[in-house]
């Protein structure tokens, strides 16, 4: 059944207000629910989500598009002027590709934009005009440059309201060139204000949640490392022991697990204070710090309890060789620290324990308790030396 009704009828001026009210409460609830999925999307940390992020960002961008310039396409088909009697879905467009680009830098998502923009000018242009094509150009301008400086923008409020204002110009400008504006009285007056009430909303809500997002992330990198040392602390440690135990388990790759004990430290406290005892952990830290930043393996270095650390190293260290060097290494360089508290010179020494990754290894935490008894034993035999694996290196 065809209805003969298409640019043949009038209508009245209360119903245009009442559905360009209604549609720009649904546009309201859209745009926000949108971003706010978006955004609880980036958020999302599992190891799928990690993997395929950008791949579910995209298809669901491109849906969202496809849904909006169908909308656009449905409206136009069945309303006597474009995009229904108010541009609606028009500035949900400008809005939503805007923000999205600028936020999500999605390469195929923003082509994907230019396509549907195209195929619904294709649609609708009978005859291509002159200004069609260039308004086309324009905007598919706006949109790789929102792309493409996007992190730019993100970061300079003012910068995202010029480039929204510019993209809106060019999209009305290119959807004027193909229909005729609705020739009621107020007509602008409603494009304009729905395009300024979304678009704060769509700007303000986007830089706030991104805000809260690096504010989240900073608290999470904080809640990983020890304040006094800035070493990672050892709730860090557990996962990352974690991690090289699943990935010695699925990968056979080794790795082992180094600990340092302070000797005596207590005596410096007792002696010095604990202002002084901060000073030696900090230092004893950085040591290790740069220790773990300068080999071409993968290392952490982690302060597990007061006086206490471990290495996490990320290679085979089952030869003998290989791991009293590295051990001696350290135990040497901390030990040619040097303090001056008061009128004393302090130098402290530190035993170490080590344990290397084992087929027979029951759980995630037999590493470290092998290392631990191996630190005991270095202690029990004097301090100042290494023991691997339960024998003990004469490190002097
Ligand atoms: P050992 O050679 O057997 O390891 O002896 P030790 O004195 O080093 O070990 P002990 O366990 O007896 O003492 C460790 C001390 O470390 C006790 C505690 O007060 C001190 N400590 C723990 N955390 C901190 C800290 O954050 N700052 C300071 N200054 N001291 C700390
Ligand atoms: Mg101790
Ligand atoms: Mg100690």
């Amino acid at each position: 059944m065809i209805y003969p009704y298409r640019g043949a009828f009038t209508i009245k001026t209360s119903v245009i207000w009442a559905s360009f009210i209604l549609s720009l409460i649904t546009n309201i609830i859209v745009l926000s629910g949108t971003i706010s999925f978006l955004i609880w999307l980036e958020q999302l940390s599992n190891t799928w989500i990690n993997r395929f992020r950008p791949q579910v960002e995209t298809v669901l961008c491109t849906i969202y598009f496809t849904y909006l310039w169908g909308e656009s396409w449905l409206n136009s088909s069945v309303a006597p002027a474009a995009f229904g009697m108010h541009w609606a879905f028009l500035n949900m467009l400008i809005i939503s590709s805007f923000l999205l680009n600028v936020y999500l830098n999605l390469p195929f998502a923003t082509a994907a934009q230019v396509v549907l923009m195209i195929a619904y000018i294709w649609h609708y242009s009978k005859q291509m005009s002159f200004f069609t094509v260039i308004y086309s150009l324009a905007f598919i301008a706006v949109v790789f440059a929102s792309y493409h400086w996007g992190t730019k923008l993100l970061q300079h409020p003012v910068m995202m309201y010029l480039g929204m204002d510019t993209m809106a110009v060019v999209s009305f400008a290119l959807i004027m060139s193909i229909f005729s504006v609705p020739t009621d009285p107020y007509f602008w007056l409603r494009q304009l204000a729905s395009l300024e009430i979304l678009s704060v909303l769509g700007v303000e809500y986007t830089l706030a949640s991104n805000r809260l997002l690096a504010h989240t992330n900073q608290v999470t990198e904080l809640a990983k490392l020890d304040g006094l040392t800035q070493l990672y602390n050892f709730s860090k440690f557990d996962k990352d022991l974690n991690a090289a135990y699943e990935n010695f388990q699925t990968n056979q790759e080794p790795y082992a697990v180094f600990e340092f004990d302070i000797d005596h430290f207590k005596q410096i406290n007792d002696s010095f204070g604990h202002l002084a005892g901060n000073t030696v952990l900090k230092a004893v830290a950085q040591e290790l710090a740069h220790f773990a930043a300068s080999t071409p393996y993968q290392s952490n270095a982690y302060r597990i309890g007061g006086e206490e650390f471990c290495l996490i190293v990320r290679e085979d260290c089952s030869s003998y060789e290989f791991a009293t060097g590295l051990a001696n290494h350290i135990r040497q360089r901390i030990s040619q620290l040097a303090f001056k508290f008061g009128n004393s010179f302090v130098h402290v020494t530190v035993s170490v324990g080590q344990a290397n990754s084992r087929p027979d290894q029951y759980n995630v935490h037999d590493i470290y308790k092998l290392a631990d008894r191996s630190l005991y034993l270095s202690k029990q035999r004097g301090r100042d030396r290494v023991t691997l694996e339960g024998c003990t290196v004469n490190g002097r």
